[in-house]
């Protein structure tokens, strides 16, 4: 049981985009904190100014915002602006230079760190002998022994420095991690890391460490890509005399293949898939139940944000990595099609359907939402072969219309017959799509008419397609007028043919 006040944050680097390893780590960041009744904060780290994007950080906080997360703390977009909700801020990086440089100064003033003056070109020699020699490249610790002199001439003559970290010789460093276990490191394999860079920033490793102390982080949920750079964050809390976070490293998203996944936007960006037409809560479930199980054996696949809240254990997350299935997305994002109403998933579907047909009006989109709910993966395929239930015209070869063994001629007999039919029909008759099929097969049976005869060119007249949904849905949503014009157009054809 977790006594103390939990407090997670997500800090994502605003790249441009939000990865769905990002989300994955955000997920379970936000479960964990509202799990224990604690809080869960954001925090941007820009500390790359080189990587930096104009509006990068604005489409950050945009998409975590349409993703649904609100956060306890941490900035938050208003009209466009970026404002600071909570006590522990600024939660963006760049914005804390002057706390950074306060305790990189205090590591200094306890021996802890150094400055060093190496050039760039000398950095690069002396990687290119490591490599020469096979040794794993690491900072030969040269500017480590400087005398309190040499150091201030340097800095009187304004030589450009970096400040790095005093790694000990010959130490283990251990933790244990929730996800992984217990975990140690030789100190001896430990570089002496830039902790303030010659321009001022601090490095991740600096800036992390410094925050999530100030911010009263208590658990450290992130990708197990930085596994490596936690002996560093450790003796840098014991250097500051921090209490050490709880830790839990979560294992990166991998294809089918189990390679790692992408780094192409268009394949991993959250915004791209909210742009497709995934549901958030269907991107939620997805990721959630790929990363964690709620025991073995276990076959539920859907759960809410308030069950997953409910039954997540932090100790069952996947330790080898969770596959990204898009088929299983799609299984999960149709089964979140499904359980809407027509009404709420018209209101979803209506942008997709303007790029079609900018006029549509609601009733049409209602009707069209309704025979294709069942078949959708994701809202963008509403505009998939339904443009003849949405535009006027259509075009097919007459050919299409001859249903098996029938003839141009039988067609067009038929065609014939159904419109004499249908124009008689009432206005009444058009209220449901099941009350229509009622009407047509009765008046089918009661003339001993084959099915296929009548309900094939009847389809293909009114879709102009091979395969469509059944003719009664679609004179439902194009109405007695239309259907009756594209059963007339349909008989033109044939005798032009
Ligand atoms: N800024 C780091 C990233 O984007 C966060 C690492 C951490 O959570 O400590 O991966």
């Amino acid at each position: 049981m977790i006594k103390k006040q939990v407090r997670t944050r997500f800090a994502p680097s605003p790249t441009g985009y939000l990865h769905v390893g990002g989300l994955e780590i955000m997920i379970f960041a936000y479960i964990f904190a509202k799990q224990n009744k604690g809080e869960f904060l954001l925090r941007i780290e820009d500390t790359d100014k080189k990587r930096e994007l104009p509006g990068a950080k604005e489409a950050l906080l945009q998409t975590i915002a349409n993703m649904g997360f609100v956060y306890d703390e941490g900035p938050i977009l208003k009209n466009g602006k970026i404002e600071t909700k909570g006590k522990f801020g600024p939660y963006i990086q760049s914005e804390r230079l002057d706390i950074y440089q306060k305790y990189v100064r205090e590591l200094i003033n306890n021996g802890h760190a150094y400055y060093c003056f190496c050039t760039p070109e000398r950095l690069d020699t002396m990687r290119g002998e490591q490599q020469k020699n096979n040794q794993p490249p690491k900072y030969d610790r040269t500017c480590r022994n400087l005398t309190a002199q040499e150091i201030q001439a340097n800095l009187d003559t304004k030589v450009p420095y970096v400040i790095r970290m005093k790694i000990p010789d010959n130490e283990t460093v251990t933790f244990n991690d929730l996800i992984k276990g217990d975990i140690s490191f030789n100190s001896n394999d430990i570089d002496d890391q830039v902790l303030l860079k010659s321009d001022g920033y601090p490095t991740y490793h600096l800036a992390v460490v410094v925050d999530d102390h100030l911010m009263q982080i208590s658990h450290v949920i992130r990708g197990d890509d930085w596994l490596s750079s936690t002996p560093k964050h450790l003796l840098l809390y014991k250097y500051f005399d921090w209490k050490i976070p709880y830790f839990a490293h979560l294992s990166l998203l991998l294809n089918t293949d189990r390679t790692k996944l992408s780094k192409r936007k268009g394949d991993v960006a959250v915004e791209d898939f909210l742009q497709k037409g995934y549901l958030k809560e269907a991107l939620i479930n997805f990721i959630a139940t790929i990363g964690w199980n709620e025991e073995a054996g276990n076959e539920q696949e859907i759960y809410s944000l308030e069950d997953l809240i409910k039954k997540f254990d932090i100790t069952r997350l996947s330790k080898s990595g969770a596959i990204f299935n898009l088929e299983k997305l799609d299984w999960i994002n149709s089964h979140y099609i499904r359980a809407k109403t027509v009404k709420e998933l018209t209101g979803l579907c209506l942008p997709y359907l303007k790029q079609v047909k900018p006029d549509i009006t609601q009733n049409l989109a209602e009707k069209v939402v309704a025979i294709e709910q069942e078949r959708l993966k994701k809202l963008e395929d509403i505009n998939q072969n339904t443009n003849f239930l949405i535009n006027d015209e259509i075009t097919y070869q007459p050919e299409l219309l001859v249903w098996k063994k029938s003839t141009l001629s039988q067609t067009k007999e038929n065609l014939g017959k159904l419109i004499i039919f249908i124009q008689d029909l009432k206005n009444s008759d058009y209220k449901t799509a099941k009350g229509l099929e009622e009407k047509v097969i009765t008046w089918i049976k009661e003339n001993n008419y084959g099915v296929g005869d009548m309900l094939w060119p009847m389809r293909v007249a009114l879709s102009g397609q091979q395969n469509s949904p059944s003719p009664f849905e679609i004179a439902w949503v194009i109405g007695k007028e239309t259907t009756v014009k594209r059963i007339s157009m349909a008989i033109s054809n044939l005798k032009s043919s």
